[in-house]
């Protein structure tokens, strides 16, 4: 039997997440969607195809528990860790776990189930502002929180080379999203395309790269 493409997106609830949801569904994949709620999934519920929807909260000690439960012997295909917050109404603490530890966690969890897959691709939402060129105090625990998940992610990828998995870090463009506001130049259309692009022509030599949703290399 065939098998189908599948990924999963944390954090699709709104914004990038949501669209990616939308485009892997449209091009026939198999998606595993979470959210941090499942009984009211908003415009989660407007997608039609093969999406399912989990509950995870990448707050919690183990976010990956109900998508683990459902894929058990299933290959993962892809893993998109694109949940995030910027600073306004949380604490440091909240910033630093949910951007920079909880992407580590989650594909910590799910290293298993990606290395069922023949091509495992892992990609871990970052952002420019985690680049240490050009970055300062003014752009606040959310850049800190992007540069120390950039780090971990340059700890963590020999290991997760080792199961066979390209993985990479993302800057997905300043995007018109509740975050990156309604003036931001790309639409998220056009950033889940690129992503899209960007995880479908990924080769092992780009294992451990930062890219932007153009597919170039962004400095760290
Ligand atoms: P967004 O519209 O604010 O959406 C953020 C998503 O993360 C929502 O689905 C949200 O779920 C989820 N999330 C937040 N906290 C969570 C938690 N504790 N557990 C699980 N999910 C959680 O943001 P976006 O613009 O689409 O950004 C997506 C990613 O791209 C983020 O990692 C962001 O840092 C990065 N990024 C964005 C831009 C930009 O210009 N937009 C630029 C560079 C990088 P709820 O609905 O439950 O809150």
């Amino acid at each position: 039997m065939k098998h189908t493409p599948t990924i999963a997106i944390i954090g699709a609830s709104r914004g990038i997440g949501l669209e990616l949801v939308r485009q892997y569904a449209t091009a026939q994949w198999c998606v595993h969607a979470t959210t941090r709620t499942p009984n009211s999934p908003g415009a989660l519920a407007t997608i039609t195809g093969n999406v399912h929807l989990h509950r995870a909260d990448v707050r919690d000690p183990d976010p990956a528990r109900a998508l683990l439960d459902v894929l058990d012997d299933a290959p993962l295909d892809v893993l998109i860790h694109n949940a995030g917050i910027k600073d306004s109404g949380h604490s440091r603490d909240e910033v630093m776990h949910v951007n920079a530890t909880a992407p580590i966690i989650t594909a910590e969890a799910l290293l298993a189930a990606l290395s069922k897959s023949a091509d495992p691709r892992l990609v871990l939402m970052s952002s420019q502002l985690g680049a240490r060129r050009g970055t300062s105090a003014r752009l606040g625990t959310y850049g800190e929180s992007k540069a120390a998940l950039n780090d971990a992610f340059r700890m963590h990828a020999p290991v997760w080379h080792t199961h066979g998995i390209t993985a990479i870090v993302m800057h997905p463009g300043w995007v018109q999203t509740d975050m990156g506001g309604a003036g931001a130049p790309v639409s998220v259309h056009d950033s889940a395309k690129g992503i899209r692009n960007v995880v479908d022509g990924l080769v092992a030599g780009d294992h451990g790269k930062f890219l932007t949703w153009l597919g170039d290399e962004h400095p760290w």
